[in-house]
């Protein structure tokens, strides 16, 4: 599975963020989350498929999403999530949608609880009680 954009999925995933966050947060799809970070003059560990970010100055929450993420970064993602003990990651993470959810909505859980990267699998099954209050 690979995520050719994830701008088709844009509707989903700003509702999913209007029915979680506490606040207003700007979904910003972008080619390189890398490249948008540095030219922020910020930086990233890497440059991974998504971020949540809090700007500076005026403290306003966005998440960043890489406009297409391939399937070895897809599946790299599922491995991480499956190890952390949630078995049913494979089938209830199986189309592009349902996998672009989980993802905003983990990182949302980040800004939400000011959880950092120690708490990864905080933010997964924050995300998963999430992503179950409805039926995908
Ligand atoms: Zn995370």
């Amino acid at each position: 599975m690979q995520i050719e954009d994830a701008e088709n999925h844009r509707q989903v995933l700003e509702s999913e963020l209007r029915k979680h966050a506490s606040r207003p947060v700007d979904l910003l799809i972008v080619d390189d989350i890398a490249d948008w970070a540095a030219s922020r003059n910020g930086n990233t560990k890497g440059n991974p498929p998504a971020m949540a970010v809090t700007d500076g100055v005026t403290g306003a929450w966005a998440i960043l999403l890489r406009r297409s993420i391939d399937s070895g970064w897809v599946a790299s993602i599922i491995d991480r999530i499956e190890i952390g003990g949630f078995e049913q990651t494979r089938s209830v993470l199986a189309s592009p949608e349902t996998f672009l959810r989980h993802t905003v909505l983990h990182e949302l859980a980040h800004l939400e609880n000011r959880w950092g990267q120690d708490h990864e699998e905080d933010c997964d099954e924050w995300a998963f009680a999430r992503l179950n209050t409805h039926a995908a």
